[in-house]
């Protein structure tokens, strides 16, 4: 049986929250001792003890735990896991009817009415991320609606909570059938492997399908294209795919080589007229200078923190220098696509970072388009700080 408590929040917590604003905040509790088991459904009470909203207890980031409802009456219940999934799942329907699109997010954590908590659709397997204890602790609802309304092949999870925020080695098969990884699926006719069992990351960031259709269906063909930080070279692949007549894949991770052959062979490219460097970023732009190798497209998605031997690098403080460096590779009228998925700053921040980086290299530049998250990974529009993805696509001018 799970225990319900009153918390009490603070004048200003309280008044987003009324406005919708989905998280509990740290910092905004009056009596944090009440708060003792995570996965402890708390009713969140103002000065006066009156009830403003209901929800769970769990440690993530900046929150303590997550508003569910403002209806006093309403349980946490199974039928209150059954409403979310359900209604999660309507709203996609038209990606499941999709027969070029076999990957996308299912369930996307307070977008969808459950912070903490996503589910990722793979061709038939259901990849579910925890991200506290407390949601955890609620997982028998979860599992149990997935068994009711989904007629699955497989149930995968990822634990992304524990004391140091790490990802912990696990065996993330939960039930179903076991997959035969890698499993291929598809977006937008394009062929990815994935592997729901191998670590923290599958191959494939689905929060980047539509810059991906952007890449292959607007700014590959005939191009020389870079792609930096790229992981498994999904970029890559879409720019192969659009016509690109070259791409080159930088990442610094050893088995970023093994995993880009990969994707270039099940869309059947020729992964050996491709380049595949695995080498720093910041070394491989002094190696581009030096043999004044210059790119139509540059595709620029570094992670939000990174430490290699030689360099740290922060998004929120770095993404202007490394900029510069890519400019300094790109053709005139060349195009840059610049992303980021640090949710510590907005878009206006970071197209103030591409006004600084143009403005001291010297530089001109128009915007092309700019996005962040496709739709599956519904957010809530009052709330743009959940929306974390940033990408700006931009022409160098001068
Ligand atoms: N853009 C990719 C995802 C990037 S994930 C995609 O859309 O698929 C971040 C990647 O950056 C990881 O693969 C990591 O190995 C790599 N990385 C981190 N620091 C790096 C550095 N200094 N140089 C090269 N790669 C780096």
């Amino acid at each position: 049986m799970t225990k319900t408590i009153d918390v009490q929040v603070n004048a200003k917590n309280i008044a987003d929250i009324k406005k919708g604003y989905p998280l509990i905040l740290k910092e905004a509790i009056i009596n944090p001792d009440a708060l003792r088991e995570e996965g402890s459904i708390i009713r969140l009470i103002d000065r006066n003890r009156k009830f403003v909203a209901k929800g769970y207890y769990g440690n993530q980031n900046k929150g303590i735990g997550w508003v569910l409802t403002r209806k006093e009456d309403e349980e946490i219940d199974f039928d209150f896991f059954e409403s979310k999934i359900a209604a999660a799942l309507a709203r996609r329907e038209a990606l499941f009817a999709d027969p070029e699109t076999t990957a996308f997010r299912l369930f996307n954590g307070e977008g969808d009415g459950i912070g903490g908590l996503t589910i990722d659709y793979f061709d038939g397997f259901y990849m579910v991320s925890w991200y506290s204890e407390g949601i955890y602790s609620l997982k028998h609802h979860v599992y149990g609606v997935l068994d009711k309304i989904v007629d699955y092949k497989g149930v995968y999870e990822k634990k992304r909570f524990d004391t140091k925020g790490q990802y912990i080695e696990q065996d993330d098969f939960v039930k179903g059938e076991q997959g035969e990884f890698p499993i291929i699926v598809k977006e937008n006719g394009m062929n990815f492997a994935v592997n729901l069992n191998d670590g923290a990351m599958t191959g494939i960031f689905l929060d980047q399908r539509d810059v991906r259709k952007a890449i292959r269906d607007n700014y590959a063909k005939a191009k020389n294209v870079l792609n930096t930080f790229s992981y498994t070279g999904a970029f890559s692949v879409a720019a192969a795919l659009g016509g690109a007549v070259k791409t080159t894949s930088v990442d610094l991770a050893k088995r970023s080589l093994a995993k880009t052959i990969e994707q270039f062979s099940v869309n059947g490219i020729d992964y050996e007229q491709q380049d595949i460097k695995v080498m720093d970023v910041f070394d491989y732009f002094r190696y581009a200078k030096r043999h004044e190798l210059k790119f139509d497209l540059v595709v620029l998605d570094p992670p939000s923190f990174a430490r290699s031997k030689k360099y740290t690098f922060s998004t929120a403080k770095d993404y202007p220098a490394l900029l510069k460096d890519a400019i300094a590779i790109t053709e005139k009228n060349g195009v840059i696509v610049a992303s980021t998925n640090n949710s510590s700053f907005g878009m206006k921040k970071f197209k103030t970072f591409i006004e600084q980086a143009f403005n001291e290299a010297g530089s001109k530049y128009k915007i092309l388009e700019e996005s962040s998250l496709p739709k599956d990974f519904r957010t809530n529009r009052d709330f743009p700080e959940f929306n974390y993805l940033k990408v700006v696509i931009l022409q160098k001018l001068k």
